[in-house]
């Protein structure tokens, strides 16, 4: 939590109830517990790169953020890569804004999988909706406020890997009465720490589901020095999705 806390000014944050209010207006608060159980376990995920959601998936969407990340990391022009890799969205412009999609025929994997590697082959590069596809998509957040549970992926053997681990850790912990003490008092309601670190991964959130600018852009009114980084956050993400196993994650 130390790293956590260097983040903020010495001041302490700013514009708190404005940058709340619109962070409500992003994702709304019934699905608040939803969003950040599902941050969480974004960040504690490790895909298997197996492919299967590569292969399967029938559209692949990528915002412009997203072109210029992997036109980089590709060493193509902005331009010759839109050309080359996407087409327009085949949803109208007013619900998908300027997000285009990856090209690929009906029945084909992505033009970025690789079964020789096997997996993506822009991995470290590859779009938003890759990274948050699982657990910070619209739908998922549907279903999960909908059966009031954290929802499983028995499709993604990865999914049920770090259920599983959480699962073993969790029942530890049971096991012992002083460590689950530790964990409930870390994250009681009124504490500044507690307080901060939803607000920290509520920021994490909207930076895998919104896309980096939206975050920063938030991080900024808080005067955060910046959004906290993915290891900065996985220690306190690994705990909070230990407090709230049984409550909400069904292993
Ligand atoms: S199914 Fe799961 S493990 Fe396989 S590529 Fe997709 S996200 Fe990764
Ligand atoms: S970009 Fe990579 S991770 Fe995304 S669908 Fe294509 S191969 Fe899979």
């Amino acid at each position: 939590m130390q790293a956590l806390k260097d983040l903020v000014p010495s001041g302490g944050l700013r514009n708190l109830d404005q940058v709340i209010s619109e962070m409500d207006g992003m994702i709304s608060p019934e699905f608040q517990p939803y969003f950040l159980a599902n941050t969480a376990l974004s960040l504690l995920f490790v895909c298997d790169r197996c492919g299967r959601c590569c292969r399967e998936e029938k559209v692949i969407a990528v915002t412009i953020e997203d072109c210029r990340r992997i036109a980089r990391y590709l060493g193509v022009s902005l331009k010759r890569f839109m050309k080359d890799y996407t087409r327009p969205h085949e949803l109208k412009s007013e619900l998908v804004g300027s997000a285009r999609m990856l090209k690929k025929a009906p029945g084909e994997s992505c033009p970025f999988y690789d079964p020789a590697l096997p997996g993506c082959r822009i991995h470290s590069a590859k779009p938003q909706v890759c990274i948050a596809a699982l657990y910070l998509s619209k739908m998922n957040l549907l279903i999960c406020e909908e059966q009031k549970k954290v929802n499983r992926f028995p499709i993604c053997s990865a999914d049920g890997k770090m259920r599983a681990r959480i699962a073993e850790l969790s029942s530890r912990i049971k096991g012992d009465a002083g460590a689950k003490k530790q964990l409930d008092q870390l994250f009681e309601g009124a504490r500044d720490e507690a307080e901060l670190f939803h607000l920290l991964l509520r920021l994490k959130g909207m930076q895998i589901y919104f896309g980096d600018e939206r975050a920063t852009l938030l991080a900024r009114r808080l005067g955060l020095a910046r959004v906290p980084g993915d290891k900065e956050m996985r220690g306190a993400a690994l705990l909070y999705a230990l407090e709230i196993t049984g409550l909400m994650i069904d292993n």
